[in-house]
């Protein structure tokens, strides 16, 4: 007999007058705090890891122990980004054993659940984000049910499961190796289309994981020499969303609308007002056309608004405080 059958729990509470059974068991209180304990206890291992440990050249020192958790997190998040993308519906139809990922993934999954109207707006506007709501179910399945005995047991190298890991992300599943074997991104200049390589990790702060990332495009055909930042990535991300039509063929509809627009206290599908914003924002002077002939495009509008984030936010917000309904 486990332990939770020894609390022997009431099987209701008088809530409001009415007996209501239990929203949560022991079993899935118990899972749920070794849950937290592993996270707590990766955290300190992360904490107490060197460079000379993971065979990097840098991580930060010993004493920014913040850093090294946050420069951690920046690459589970880099994996947890592969594993959805690559995740697919039938992979969790036999349940969450075969596709639970490592604990470093599954803690930025947690911590993704934790803010249930972002993550439901995110899976109806986002296709490829069908397999993690499935997974999400299974999930929901194994709590209480041994899921904190899944996470603890480390499988083996031959190990079938290890292997679909590293089949779906191209990373070790070990978070830790992983650390020197993924090193670096691609990223497309908003401004000339080449394609960069981006360390994850640099000892001037200037990594892709880190808060001052900053790379300065390569391209020599025509020198380019553009400053990419996160603050330029994230514009460029809202106007490709932002200028993206409304009907695609073969694609949801919902996925033609801004994130956080969606998603509506009592509506998790609105349309309506999803649409009204958008159309309001595109009425901007900023963003209409100047002839007829002129389609306002991301990069044209990103060179009106000479790489300003904080340009196009201002056109942005004026625009929404005109219109008394948004
Ligand atoms: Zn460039």
């Amino acid at each position: 007999m486990n332990q939770s059958q020894n609390l022997n729990p009431p099987k209701a509470f008088l809530v409001g007058g009415k007996q209501t059974p239990p929203f949560v068991i022991p079993s899935q209180v118990q899972d749920h705090l070794t849950v937290l304990r592993l996270f707590s206890e990766l955290r300190q291992r992360v904490e107490n890891t060197s460079a000379e440990d993971l065979g990097l050249e840098y991580f930060p020192p010993a004493d920014e122990k913040e850093r090294r958790w946050s420069v951690f997190v920046g690459y589970a998040v880099e994996r947890f980004e592969r594993w959805c993308k690559a995740l697919r519906p039938e992979h969790c139809e036999q349940g969450i054993a075969l596709i639970m990922p490592p604990l470093d993934v599954f803690m930025v999954w947690h911590t993704y659940l934790l803010n249930p109207g972002w993550f439901i707006e995110d899976v109806v506007r986002i296709p490829t984000l069908k397999g993690l709501w499935e997974a999400g179910k299974a999930l929901a399945a194994a709590l209480g049910m041994g899921l904190g005995e899944l996470l603890q047991t480390i499988p083996a190298d031959e190990d079938h499961h290890i292997h679909n890991w590293e089949k779906m992300t191209a990373t070790p599943f070990d978070p830790f190796k992983s650390l020197s074997t993924v090193i670096d991104k691609t990223i497309i200049c908003p401004k000339c289309g080449m394609a960069n390589r981006a360390p994850f990790l640099h000892a001037d702060g200037t990594g892709f994981h880190q808060v001052n990332f900053t790379i300065v495009c390569q391209n020599t055909d025509h020198y380019c020499g553009f400053k990419i930042t996160h603050d330029v990535l994230a514009m460029r991300k809202l106007l490709d969303d932002l200028l993206a039509p409304e009907t695609r063929t073969n694609e949801p509809l919902a996925q033609s609308f801004l994130a956080g627009t969606l998603y509506t206290p009592g509506n998790t599908k609105n349309i309506a007002y999803a649409r009204r914003v958008k159309t309001a924002i595109l009425q901007a002077e900023f963003f209409t056309p100047r002839t007829e002939i002129d389609v306002p495009t991301t990069r044209t509008i990103m060179q009106k608004a000479k790489y300003s984030f904080a340009i196009i936010k201002s056109a942005i917000y004026t625009q929404l405080k005109t219109d008394e309904r948004l």
